[in-house]
């Protein structure tokens, strides 16, 4: 399994692409698809024709607002330019089907697109991609939304993404015993917000859930004038990286 970070910032950053994960599995599958995020896909190398699966913790622009131009670039490749792509296939909290319905009846040419479009709202029930085992959970970000974040496993490795996330239970068992968590870093630990975790917070998630390394990410640009690794490192001993757009790391 193979992880390639396409934004590590927020929805409005000066260096940043916003929240978006590549996992490569036996498909390709993108976690959240957020401003800027797009541009870093096309600097991956991957054939973004070839993205199977889009999995979305929630709504708030910074996780979304790309898939639009994503897709209308699909349309426009499938219909004038010859092209073929496989089934896409998008999943998210419950809230997903409504949304989608309302946006592809509303955008221009969005109706009938020339290929397979699968909704699926998930919540607290695993599923598979392909030989990958998906386990998605709800966390507590704001309130009135439903935020989740996934974990996946593949060839013997597993990865969590927290989606954004404060603090609980809930995120600490979807972390649990993972080689590698991805969380949401949004603010340092001088500068809390109720919404988000910060960079104490992460450490702290990670050592309760005895995960293998820690993946720092989602920064508001406030926080870049923060060490997060150190902060993270008081309660975290792991290995900690400070997320960055395009890092990949292999599992
Ligand atoms: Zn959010
Ligand atoms: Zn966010």
């Amino acid at each position: 399994m193979r992880l390639t970070i396409l934004g590590s910032g927020t929805n409005v950053h000066p260096t940043r692409a916003a929240s978006g994960y590549l996992v490569h599995t036996d498909d390709t599958i993108l976690l959240d698809f957020g401003p800027r995020t797009l541009a870093n896909l096309l600097k991956s190398g991957v054939n973004r024709h070839r993205i199977t699966h889009v999995l979305f913790s929630h709504y708030h622009a910074d996780h979304f607002s790309d898939f639009i131009t994503y897709f209308f670039d699909a349309l426009i490749f499938t219909k004038y330019e010859g092209g073929a792509r496989p089934p896409l296939t998008v999943i998210g909290p419950p809230g997903t089907k409504r949304l989608f319905r309302t946006l592809f009846a509303t955008l221009p040419g969005f109706s009938h697109p020339p290929f397979a479009v699968y909704f699926k709202e998930v919540a607290d029930r695993g599923f598979t991609i392909g030989k990958a085992r998906i386990t998605p959970r709800t966390v507590s970000h704001t309130q009135n939304l439903h935020c989740l974040g996934y974990r996946i496993e593949y060839g013997g490795k597993a990865l969590a993404y927290s989606g954004d996330s404060q603090y609980c239970d809930s995120l600490v068992r979807l972390c649990g015993d993972v080689d590698l968590a991805v969380l949401d870093c949004s603010f340092p630990a001088s500068r809390p917000n109720p919404v988000h975790l910060h960079a104490g917070q992460c450490g702290q998630v990670a050592k309760e859930a005895g995960v293998g390394q820690l993946v720092l990410s989602h920064f508001y640009p406030i926080t870049e004038r923060y060490n997060v690794r150190e902060q993270a490192g008081e309660a975290f001993g792991g290995k900690i990286v400070v997320g960055r757009d395009l890092m990949a790391i292999k599992l």
